[in-house]
């Protein structure tokens, strides 16, 4: 067979892909029509294709390279790691140093009595992690009743079979059985879309209120824990009311109910803060982290835990574990990624400077006529597209179609936007300068209007 490389031509790179590849979340027959966009480099929030496009990510990857790409740092911290000790495990009593000063660092950063991580490759593995880990914690508390977890419709938590069921999302339990027993789903809190005529500050308490009653349905005795995003990333950036995580808070405390936060999108500056539960102001008991802790440059994920539920944890032997949990050259590129972050600001330049600037051209979206709501925290923003503003109104079409012919023209135009149904989504680099704002917001109004002109 003959070398692959950047320099073959694209459809045989195309072609080559859909013979072999099996891609997540992709239909074999797309991917044999239109053929694989191939990415050949990246820098900054630039992409560049195996046709030379040069193309604005404003998705950051999949929500997580979150210093920007192309940074030589990352790369030297790996090689370095890989010629001192490439692996060892963190099994058994041994350790190795960069997962200690990783650990140590989360610590430092993270809100709270915050102060324990236990690591894993992903977020999916970690929130699988959290699964057995609560349950266990109430076991050792005495309350081995404790076992059901109240997740959210429209949740994302990760592909495995534990954490798509910790998800809500309705596709993906219909695949492969799941969910698994005891997860139980309340309603998102998207006022947008299912708020009908109440204000947005009644709907988010009556949605977080629906926490109460299931709980009160459940029984107490029965609910090991409540795991919620901060902000729904992948459900389509759906910011919750302000009277939402207040009251889902009160609900946690006076059920004794441990509070999940998964900040696999909005952790590590994506919100504003440093973690989305500091923008909206919760205090968990476990986080998810993932994607942002090392920028994507390498697999890494975890749960950190607060120091109660840390020690009931380390009061026994947790029999869990991943091969790669804490490896090495994964804890030394996640702890050169959190140093650039911290040294260079990017987290305060985000809130104070750039974010505010793109809040302010993202809300101006609002004003296109296909757009029925533009809202964005930090740099993670979601325009609802309509056929009619005033009636909150959705297309006729399946649900999507006007979303996925949008992104498409976004992929023309050389912007990469996600769609959620007909929301379409932005989670840029947090490196992201004004200058690459005008850029991404005159190329997704451009979008708009070709999809608008397309629209029946
Ligand atoms: N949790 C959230 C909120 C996510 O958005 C994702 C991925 O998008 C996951 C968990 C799963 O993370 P991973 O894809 O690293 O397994």
């Amino acid at each position: 067979m003959a070398t692959i490389t950047n320099h073959m031509p694209t459809a045989e790179l195309q072609a080559l892909d859909a013979a072999h590849h099996v891609h997540p979340f992709s239909t074999q027959a797309d991917l044999e029509k239109s053929g694989v966009r191939v990415i050949t480099g990246a820098k900054g929030v630039w992409l560049t294709d195996s046709e030379g496009s040069e193309i604005l990510d404003a998705m950051a990857g999949l929500w997580c390279v979150n210093i920007g790409y192309g940074r030589d740092e990352l790369a030297d911290v790996a090689a370095r790691q890989m010629r001192e000790l490439p692996y060892y495990n963190t099994f058994f009593m041994t350790s190795h140093v960069p997962v200690i000063a990783l650990s140590a660092k989360l610590a430092e950063l993270a809100p709270g009595d915050l102060n324990h991580t236990f690591f894993a490759s992903s977020g999916s593995e970690a929130n699988d992690t959290n699964l057995r880990l609560v349950r266990t914690y109430w076991g050792e508390k005495g309350k081995p009743s404790k076992q059901v977890i109240i997740s959210r419709w429209n949740a994302y938590h990760g592909s495995s079979v534990g954490s798509a069921s910790l998800g809500g999302m309705k596709g993906m339990h219909a695949q492969g059985g799941l969910p698994i027993p005891g997860i139980h789903y309340i309603n998102q809190p998207d006022w947008w879309s299912e708020g009908g005529d109440m204000s947005p500050e009644d709907f988010g308490l009556a949605r977080a209120q629906e926490l109460e009653q299931a709980i009160i349905d459940l029984g107490e005795d029965n609910v090991a824990a409540f795991i919620a995003e901060p902000i729904q990333g992948a459900g389509g950036v759906i910011i919750p009311p302000e009277t939402y995580w207040p009251e889902i808070q009160r609900i946690c405390d006076k059920y004794e109910i441990l509070l999940i936060a998964d900040e696999v999108i909005c952790g590590f500056g994506r919100t504003g803060s440093w973690f989305g539960s500091q923008t909206v102001g919760i205090r968990p008991d476990i986080m998810t982290i993932a994607k942002g802790l090392s920028s994507g440059y390498q697999p890494i994920g975890g749960s950190i835990l607060s120091d109660e539920v840390a020690a009931v944890i380390g009061a026994t032997e947790f029999n869990h574990g991943y091969t790669y949990s804490g490896h090495p050259v994964a804890s030394a590129v996640a702890l050169e990624n959190l140093r650039i972050l911290e040294e260079e600001k990017i987290v305060d330049t985000l809130r104070d400077d750039t974010g505010p600037y793109l809040k302010a051209k993202f809300e101006e979206m609002a004003e296109h006529p296909m757009v029925g709501e533009a809202k964005i925290i930090g740099a993670m923003g979601s325009l609802a597209l309509t056929p009619d503003k005033g009636a909150r109104a959705k297309f006729a079409a399946d649900a999507g179609t006007v979303g996925y012919m949008v992104r498409e023209r976004c992929f023309a135009n050389n912007l990469v936007m996600r769609h959620v149904g007909d929301r379409m989504i932005i989670s840029p680099p947090l490196t992201i300068t004004k200058g690459e704002i005008d850029t991404l917001i005159a190329r997704a109004w451009q979008s708009l209007d070709e999809g608008m002109a397309n629209v029946k």
